[in-house]
């Protein structure tokens, strides 16, 4: 299949003479010390060392080796002539040649300077960076394959750091295309190359669909496909290749939504298995909580209300993702669901991942549920020792008809008595295992496993996941999406200043403020030092303090203590205080209708999402709110792209996909969350046709051929499916 010479071989192998070294950071000393006294344990040690590095890349298993396929390729296949060469521009291209010199030149820089010459003519290859062993490689006379652009420089026809091997006259030439990997640090493509050559060699081709099914969707078998993206034929069409259009690409894609399909089908499928508590009943508290809401619902939160309800009525566990912007209402419609639980008889929790938020969230709805006769209770890890053992009593006995709270509900001596509905704000800062932990609270682990009740759950986000991205990363969740304000609010107006305005800036927020308007100032993000974020925080408050000295200012930072914050931020809420200078403590959540003005310093430090969800703190009431976001210049590309995003658009949506766009998947969703992203092939919004048939195919082999099934999942999940167990 290919030339051991450029394959299964380091790429600079010649029989008679040793590898050189490859790259300047691998010829330190003590490297070369190493291999000079190489003995058995540093050998396996360095295969650690290597498997390690495999890992990182996802390189575990045979298969995950196998399905690691080239981003691009080489053409090897082929050796111009050194004349022909010249005239080819842009493109690398491969020729071979014999040393006629090689000399170290000083001017205009030191530089290894190396002429190859074939019967067509002749060529120079220059090194910047080079070692004394390659100045031996280039001795007269030695034969040399270069590949690279050629140009024409300061020693006319030039390749400048071409690729090379040394060879023999005659070495044959690869027979099909060289591919390039995608690579992690420290392993180079001929380690690639060798390691997934060799678990091609180790693989059970047994392709886990029928000749039949392949035959009518007009798929490639397997291995042929998988082999031919590994080496693809140099006649291969290799824009098809390159836009993975390309029939063996094709094959990959279908696999691999196929997998998802099903692993997502077989997963909902589990979870209707499982038993839920039914809660139907919309009772007295969900109607007299809905008459005294101040306000009616607007109809996509009457809409998504329906969906939840229905789901809550089933006898299998609700899994709902419910998306809306900030500031779009999302709590109350929790509040709703959890009325349904209650008058259903069974308990609902509701937790959030902040202090200032499960505190915001406790007053709001015990204030509109208490005085329904319902019993609220409140647990956060900053309550005093007997308060918190008050509070599990509560819980633990039934008494607690709704518990609202922040991680401290998923610490393990919490328990409940009839947990039915576990609703989860701001979810994707939550790890899949602290959401895993508190639905877990509601099993009854002394039911036979068949009998086992899990709570349904309602998790909220106001970082809106793309549903095509949710699609990818949660194995079985209904998504609901908010995607209406209420009415009345006016839109936020953005400006992006530059920081030595910043006089003008604080004139605006005193002359806002003596308007009768509250003011967020936000400090700069310093990511490196919490302690330098909490110096600046200090700093800010004492000469905005000391600049507007008839206003209260106000400051609230991470490490104030609990009660400190609350404080603050019911001086603020009582309008009490006029400007808030604040860390990022604020981001999620906070509800103070009548700020209207923010200051953002630093704005370019942020994050799109983030900036975003800071801004989202405006914006709540009638009054026009404005987000001013200061920054210090010179701006990069990305910092220009995000601050423009921001004021030209103020839906969350918009700003997510574009965050995406600039982030990617992985650190779009947080590294806790997203796991390892499950399609690396297919892509859901041009594969659509793929992902319609995958779908049906999955339905029908989940219906008629369960070994399929399982041999399908095993190949293209394997230990991936773990993170899916949302
Ligand atoms: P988020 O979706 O960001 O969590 P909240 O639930 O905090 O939003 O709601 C934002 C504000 O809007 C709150 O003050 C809430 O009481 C109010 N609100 C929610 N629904 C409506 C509605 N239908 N009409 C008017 N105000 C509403
Ligand atoms: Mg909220």
């Amino acid at each position: 299949m290919q030339n051991p010479l450029f394959y299964a071989l380091p790429p600079h192998f010649r029989p008679d003479m040793p590898a050189p070294k490859k790259k300047p950071a691998a010829a330190t000393k003590s490297t070369a010390k190493s291999a000079a006294g190489a003995t058995t344990s540093a050998t396996t040690t360095r295969a650690a060392k290597i498997d390690d590095k495999l890992i990182k890349l996802g390189l575990r298993s045979d298969i995950d080796k196998v399905l690691h396929l080239p981003l691009r390729y080489e053409d090897e296949t082929e050796i111009k002539n050194i004349s022909e060469a010249g005239f080819i521009f842009g493109r690398p291209v491969q020729v071979e040649g014999v040393v006629t010199s090689c000399e170290v030149a000083f001017r205009p820089r030191r530089q290894l300077v190396v002429t190859i010459a074939d019967e067509s003519g002749q060529l120079v290859m220059r090194f910047l960076n080079f070692y004394g062993s390659q100045v031996k490689q280039m001795a007269e006379g030695n034969r040399v394959r270069a590949r690279g652009e050629v140009r024409h420089g300061f020693f006319g026809a030039e390749m400048v750091h071409p690729a090379y091997k040394m060879v023999i006259e005659g070495a044959p030439l690869p027979s099909a295309l060289t591919p390039v990997y995608p690579a992690g640090e420290g392993l180079s493509q001929t380690l690639l190359r060798k390691t997934i050559a060799d678990a091609m060699g180790r693989m059970a081709w047994r392709d886990t669909l029928s000749e039949q099914l392949r035959t009518s969707l007009e798929l490639m078998p397997f291995e042929p496909a998988v082999r031919m993206l590994h080496n693809p034929p140099p006649d291969i069409d290799e824009s098809a290749l390159a836009d993975r259009s390309h029939a063996a690409w094709v094959r990959m894609k279908f696999d691999e939504l196929l997998a998802q399909q099903l692993s997502m089908k077989r997963a909902q499928i589990a979870r209707r298995e499982k038993g839920a508590a039914v809660l139907p009943k919309v009772g007295a508290l969900s109607q007299a909580f809905i008459q005294q809401l101040p306000f009616s619902l607007t109809n996509a939160q009457q809409r998504v209300l329906t969906e939840i309800r229905a789901d809550l009525k089933q006898s299998f566990p609700m899994q709902r993702l419910l998306q809306g912007d900030v500031g779009s209402g999302k709590t109350v419609v929790a509040a709703i669901a959890a009325a349904q639980a209650i008058d259903s008889g069974f308990q609902a929790v509701l937790m959030a991942p902040t202090e200032i938020l499960a505190d915001q969230h406790f007053r709001k709805i015990a204030g509109w549920m208490e005085p329904l006769g319902v019993n609220v209770a409140w647990l956060t890890g900053s309550l005093k020792k007997k308060e918190k053992l008050a509070a599990k009593a509560r819980i633990e006995s039934g008494a607690a008809q709704l518990v609202i709270g922040t991680h401290a509900l998923i610490q393990e001596d919490v328990q409940f008595s009839r947990l039915g509905l576990v609703i989860v704000d701001e979810q994707h800062r939550f790890g899949v295992s602290q959401r895993l932990v508190l639905r877990n609270k509601g099993m009854d682990s002394n039911a036979p496993s068949s009998k086992q009740t899990i709570p349904h759950q309602l998790m909220m986000s106001a970082t809106p996941i793309p549903r095509t991205l949710a699609m990818t990363y949660y194995a079985d969740l209904e998504v609901s999406v908010i995607d209406e304000l209420p009415p009345g609010r006016t839109p936020i107006v953005t400006r992006v200043i530059d920081q030595n305005r910043r006089d003008e800036v604080i004139e605006r927020v005193h002359a806002a403020a003596l308007e009768g308007r509250q003011v967020y100032w936000v400090c700069p993000l310093i990511e490196e030092s919490e302690a330098l974020q909490l110096q600046t925080a200090t700093d800010t408050h004492l000469t905005l303090a000391a600049a507007l000295p008839d206003l209260h200012v106000g400051l609230v930072h991470g490490r104030m203590k609990p009660a400190e914050k609350q404080e603050v931020m019911d001086a603020f809420t009582r309008g009490d205080i006029h400007v808030l200078v604040a860390t990022t403590v604020i981001e999620v959540g906070v509800d103070v209708p009548n700020a209207s003005l923010m200051v953002i310093e630093h704005a370019e430090r942020f994050g799109l999402s983030q900036l975003h969800q800071l801004r989202g703190r405006v914006g709540r009431g009638v009054t026009a709110s404005v987000c001013l976001l200061l920054y210090q210049g010179p701006l990069g590309q990305v910092a220009k792209q995000r601050l423009r995003i921001m004021r030209e658009s103020t839906d969350g949506f918009e700003i997510a996909r574009k965050d995406l766009e600039i982030r990617g998947p992985g650190e779009f969703l947080g590294a806790r969350q997203s796991g390892q992203a499950m399609l690396r092939f297919a892509d859901l919004e041009t594969d659509q046709w793929l992902v319609d048939r995958a779908r049906d195919v999955a339905q029908a082999l989940l219906r008629d051929d369960p070994a399929t099934v399982e041999a399908h999942l095993a190949r293209w999940l394997g230990a991936r499916e773990d993170f899916l167990k949302v």
